[in-house]
Order: structure tokens, then C-alpha cells, then sequence
């Protein structure tokens, strides 16, 4: 069976098509800028009628959703009933599920008769308990606006912790592992016994690390501030702390390779508030998993950047007796790196995600279910 994976954000659509015997990637693509002033490309129906073009021989098409909410724990078969409740759950991503829909709406035109799976950003986060999904809020917030923390890049934390597993040759359920997907969008993952019991992103995801362009966390009265005091209106605040924060706002690039490679004082300063905040989530999901069998670095930054790996890691020896082995940390590698010492309390490592192949296996799961 061949999956076609499409991924279809607000102004661009990634696809790959995998055949699920031997995990192959048969074919891939990305179609950018759609509906911009100067693309030629005009709309999602008319960037998927060129995907639908080159790409022919796909048995069954998988979408990745990004919010699932409480509605939605694993990936599910789309009928009328699930893109329905997809739709109600826009009002929870404005920015996102619309454009996911898109995608599935035009497939679904145009392949009627093709089963489509919907796989969620979401999901593997349903399993949080209470006492870490829920925000000290009035509890009718959560029970009749859904205001909870949800979590995101649940495909990655996922499939890092399964490649980690494999490479240990032990049983994900028996292994706490702390994720940390550093990206343009960053998260980390508490999980025990293979399920997520905490992450950092909540019910969007600015909250938690510091990003690219996204604050993470910070004290909620600043936005009363910057609006009672300093004139902001909400419209400029959510710009202010989505695409203006991050490293962009405290050095102006976005792109940890630039920073780095800068000797200007604000992209020191940007990296190593980064690698702070994340330090500190590493040192309180220690403290609520109590054993951690390995902490694993992924997305662009955590796989390609030994430098931060070995900024976040650094002092974590004194109190934890984690022990990056620094040669091995700075090693090429194609999808799995152990870069600790033996002797380390914990396993390190930096692991190459693929959304894309998790979605398509989770997808050939359901189906064949
Ligand atoms: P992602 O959103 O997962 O594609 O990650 C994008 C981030 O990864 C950007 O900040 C890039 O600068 C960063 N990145 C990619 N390659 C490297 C590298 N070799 N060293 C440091 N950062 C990198």
C-alpha cells in the first residue's frame, strides 16, 4: 500500500509519498506562497490539483491535522461526522485547522472513493493527567470553553521516543524519556511508561520554550500592560508575541545557524536565554518523572546544532550526573546519535524526526484495524 501524507499549512502544502511495505519515500514536494501576491499559484485547490498531477499511485492520503482537542486521541478514519467536528474545533486554531481542512475537503472532492485518514498534532498529549493539562483558571473556563492545555508536534515527540526505543531494543512502555523538539516552533515532552504526561506548549503553542519568533512563557500582565498602559491593541499583541518575540525579537534572525555564526552580543544573548529555558524544563521533568532512562534532541536545531545540544547539557553533570560525550556529540549522523558517555545517569541523543513517515504509519495502522 502506497500513502500519500499531505500537510497543508496556511500559505504552502508539503506532500510525501511513502510505500508502506518497505517505508520507502517515493516521492515528495512542497508547493510555497500559495495565494501570494505574486505566485502563481492562486489557491489550496489549485496547488493540490498539481500535486493530484504528478503524484498518481497512492492507495489511501493521510492529513495532518493540527488541532484534535479531547475529540480526537489517536488518528482516525475522515468521514463527514470528523471533518464536522474539525470545523468546530477552528475556533481553537484559527491559524491552522482551516487550512488542514482545505486539504482535506479538496481531496476528498476530487477522491471520493479513496480512504483518508486524519492524524493529529494533538493527540499523543491526550494522554496529560488533570493536574498538568489544566490551567489554575475557573474550572468553567475549562469545562464550557475547552481552555486546557493541549500540546503540539505530538507526531514528533511520538516518533523520536519509538526510534529511541528501537535503538535501546527495549519496550517504550517501560521508558521515561524527556523529548525536546527545537525547531522554528519548539516543545518539550515529559513521557512515562511511552505516554506524554506533560509538554510545554499549552492551549496554543506560544507557551513554553522560547522559539523562533514566539515568546514561550512569560507573565501574563504583560499584556495588560502593553494594552492598558502602552496602546497596544490585542490584534498587535498576538503579532507581537507569535512573529515578533523568540529570538527575533531579543536579536533579530530567527535562524539559529545565522545566530550562531553572528559575534554581535544580542545573539549570544538570544541563544543563551534559549538554552536557559529549556535547561529549566529539562530539570523540572526530571523532577516529575523522578527516573529518566534518556533525553533525546530533535527538530532542526536539536539534531543539526551540536553547540546547543552542549549549551542546554552544560552543568547538568553536577546535579544529575548527565554526561555529554562531546566527541560524539559533534559526530555526523543519519537518524539516531547516542551522545552521552557510558557513564552517564542518562542516554543522550539526538534523533532525526520524520512527521511525515509517523503520520503514514499510524495512518496504514488505522486502516488495517
Ligand atoms: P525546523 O523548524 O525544525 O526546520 O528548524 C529550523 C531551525 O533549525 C532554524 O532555526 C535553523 O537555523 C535551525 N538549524 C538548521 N540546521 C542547523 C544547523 N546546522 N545548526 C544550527 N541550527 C540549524
Amino acid at each position: 500500500m502506497n500513502i500519500l501524507v499531505i500537510n497543508s499549512g496556511s500559505s504552502s502544502i508539503k506532500y510525501k509519498l511513502f510505500c508502506m511495505k518497505n517505508l520507502e519515500l517515493l516521492q515528495d514536494g512542497l508547493i510555497e506562497k500559495i495565494g501570494e501576491d505574486n505566485s502563481s499559484i492562486k489557491s489550496h485547490h489549485e496547488a493540490l490539483l498539481g500535486i493530484f498531477e504528478s503524484v498518481k499511485n497512492f492507495d489511501s492520503i493521510a492529513h495532518r491535522v493540527v488541532h484534535g482537542a479531547e475529540e480526537f486521541e489517536s488518528a482516525t478514519i475522515i468521514t463527514p461526522k470528523v471533518i464536522e467536528l474539525i470545523e468546530e474545533l477552528i475556533p481553537l486554531a484559527p491559524l491552522h485547522n482551516p487550512a488542514n481542512l482545505d486539504g482535506i475537503k479538496i481531496s476528498k472532492e476530487l477522491y471520493p472513493e479513496v480512504t483518508q485518514v486524519a492524524v493529529f498534532d494533538t493527540a499523543f498529549h491526550q494522554s496529560m493527567p488533570k493536574h498538568s493539562f489544566l490551567y489554575a483558571l475557573p474550572t468553567k473556563l475549562y469545562e464550557q470553553s475547552k481552555i486546557r492545555r493541549y500540546g503540539f508536534h505530538g507526531t514528533s515527540h511520538f516518533y523520536v521516543a519509538k526510534e529511541c526505543a528501537k535503538f535501546l531494543n527495549d519496550d517504550l512502555k517501560k521508558l521515561n524519556l524527556i523529548t525536546l523538539h527545537l525547531g522554528n516552533g519548539a516543545s518539550a515532552c515529559a513521557i512515562e511508561n511511552g505516554v506524554s504526561v506533560d509538554t510545554s506548549m499549552g492551549f496554543t503553542p506560544l507557551e513554553g520554550l522560547v522559539m523562533g519568533t514566539r515568546s514561550g512563557d512569560i507573565d501574563s500582565a504583560i499584556v495588560f500592560h502593553l494594552v492598558n498602559t502602552l496602546g497596544y491593541t490585542l490584534d498587535e499583541v498576538d503579532k507581537l508575541l507569535n512573529k515578533q518575540s523568540g529570538l527575533v525579537g531579543i536579536c533579530g534572525s530567527n535562524d539559529v545557524r545565522e545566530i550562531l555564526n553572528s559575534s554581535n552580543s544580542s545573539s549570544k544573548l538570544a541563544i543563551d536565554i534559549m538554552a536557559y529555558r529549556i535547561k529549566k524544563y529539562i530539570g523540572s521533568y526530571i523532577a516529575i518523572l523522578g527516573r529518566v532512562d534518556a533525553i533525546i534532541f530533535t527538530g532542526g536545531i536539536g539534531e543539526n546544532s551540536a553547540v546547543i545540544r552542549s549549551k542546554v547539557l552544560d552543568g547538568l553533570d553536577l546535579a544529575f550526573n548527565i554526561e555529554e560525550d562531546s566527541v560524539k556529540n559533534e559526530e555526523k549522523f543519519d537518524k539516531i546519535s547516542l551522545i552521552s558517555k557510558d557513564s552517564s545517569k542518562i542516554k543522550l541523543f539526538a534523533i532525526k524526526t520524520n512527521e511525515e513517515l509517523e503520520i503514514a504509519k499510524q495512518s496504514y495502522e488505522v486502516i488495517n484495524e
